[in-house]
């Protein structure tokens, strides 16, 4: 008599879930919507000017969702939601499959079908238990968090993503189980650093939701005329990991083998690609979504949007990572760059940071382009669109 689920802030999931409901309620049938995904939904979260507009900028977007968190609605939800008290419905799929007839299970292979990842190791299993596991594990973790979460061969991130991606584990239940509920936004340790990420997640939510045009096109207008290149060869060695810049090529060969790409590499390879390959961050964010097992059409979008310039409170565009030099500080042993390129395991970390080494003697590719240059004619094309 009723068919609830929990509301979803994507383009074709409003459609979709509008489409639905219809059909229900005509059908005389009750529905039921719930927030679920975030902690605040995008409409709680505006400017307090007459139109209430949503924030375009990150800093007050945040201080407004600590606020509010440290409040009294916050409280409410946190005691609520972490508790597991406002769970109308506890499905269990395996159980309801084995109960009997169960009429989506031809919706279901398709579903399966179409989001198979491409990945070689196994991929986590779904649902609360798992992902508390890494929570615990986090939980010794989040002091170190603030010196270490950049990088990428520590291990000093909390892995939770996919969880979040995949409905395992809610927003409320990460704060009350790491204790975060009065962390405020004006700390700057490790589990302020934390929660503060949290946030990004729910400011590209609202950026989607309020500006849904984003899925397809720049949310900067200056930037919608910028002339990338079609260099389909580029293309391909930079999803395979043979651009020979070896921080660039570990994170994609880390995204092709096991679904994930640390935080600070997606930064880096995304930069890569737009401004040393001059090549439209859309394909890059289509790849990503193809192959990241959290892979999130509102976070993606923000994080490539942001490494390319074009997005909301993105990263300006004159400020150009050299992988060179992001793969000397945040890689300085090469221990991740080694982990995901074995044909450089035996070459001294010194030499892997340096553009200028003698490659003679490596089964490794040479740089496929020359970043002072490619850095000299990314900021012509950014300038040319103007
Ligand atoms: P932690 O450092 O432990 O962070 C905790 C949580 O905060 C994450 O699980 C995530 O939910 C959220 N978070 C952290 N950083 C960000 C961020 N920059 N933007 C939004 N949320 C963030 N994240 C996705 O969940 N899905 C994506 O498809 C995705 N694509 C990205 C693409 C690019 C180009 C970039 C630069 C970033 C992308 N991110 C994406 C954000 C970030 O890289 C991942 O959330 C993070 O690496 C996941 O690892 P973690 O859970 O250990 O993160």
């Amino acid at each position: 008599s009723v068919v609830s689920w929990g509301r979803d802030y994507e383009p074709f999931a409003r459609a979709r879930d509008e489409a639905v409901e219809k059909i229900f309620k005509d059908s005389g049938t009750s529905v039921f919507t719930a927030r679920d995904h975030l902690l605040f939904e995008p409409h709680e979260i505006l400017k307090n000017d007459e139109a209430g507009q949503f924030y375009q900028i990150y800093s007050p977007f945040a201080k407004k969702w600590f606020a509010l968190m440290n409040g009294p609605a916050g409280e409410a939800r946190l005691e609520r939601e972490a508790s597991g008290k406002s769970q109308s419905f506890n499905i269990n799929w395996k159980e309801i499959k084995k109960a009997g007839d169960f009429p989506f299970d031809d919706a279901l292979e398709k579903f399966v079908e179409r989001n198979q990842k491409h990945v070689t190791v196994p991929i986590p299993e779904a649902g609360f238990f798992e992902a508390s596991k890494e929570l615990k594990k986090f939980r010794g973790k989040m002091t170190a968090y603030k010196d270490k979460r950049d990088f990428p061969a520590a291990a000093a991130t909390s892995g939770l993503s996919l969880f979040l991606k995949n409905g395992s584990l809610t927003v409320p239940q990460i704060l009350k189980n790491l204790k975060l509920e009065n962390v405020s936004m004006k700390k700057e340790d490790g589990p302020a650093r934390f929660a503060k990420e949290l946030v990004w997640r729910e400011f590209y939510y609202s950026i989607l939701f309020h500006r849904p045009q984003v899925e397809h096109e720049s949310f900067l207008a200056k930037y919608r005329d910028i002339q990338w290149k079609k260099n389909e060869k580029y293309f391909e060695r930079w999803i395979e990991g043979t651009t020979g810049f070896p921080i660039v090529d570990a994170g994609m060969r880390e995204l092709l083998t096991t679904g994930r790409m640390h935080n600070r590499v997606r930064m880096i390879v995304a930069s890569f690609l737009t401004k040393d390959l001059l090549i439209d961050w859309r394909r890059g964010e289509n790849h990503f979504m193809k192959y990241l097992l959290d892979g999130d059409l509102a976070a993606n979008n923000g994080g490539w949007q942001w490494a390319a310039s074009t997005g909301c409170d993105p990263q300006p565009y004159f400020r150009i990572f050299n992988p060179w030099l992001q793969g000397m500080k945040f890689d300085p042993e090469g221990l991740y760059i080694k982990k995901f390129i074995p044909e450089l395991r035996g070459t001294p970390a010194k030499v892997l940071h340096d553009s200028d080494a003698d490659r003679t003697s490596w089964k490794y590719p040479k740089p496929l382009v020359d970043h002072s240059e490619q850095r000299d004619k990314a900021l012509g094309l950014y300038k040319n669109s103007l």
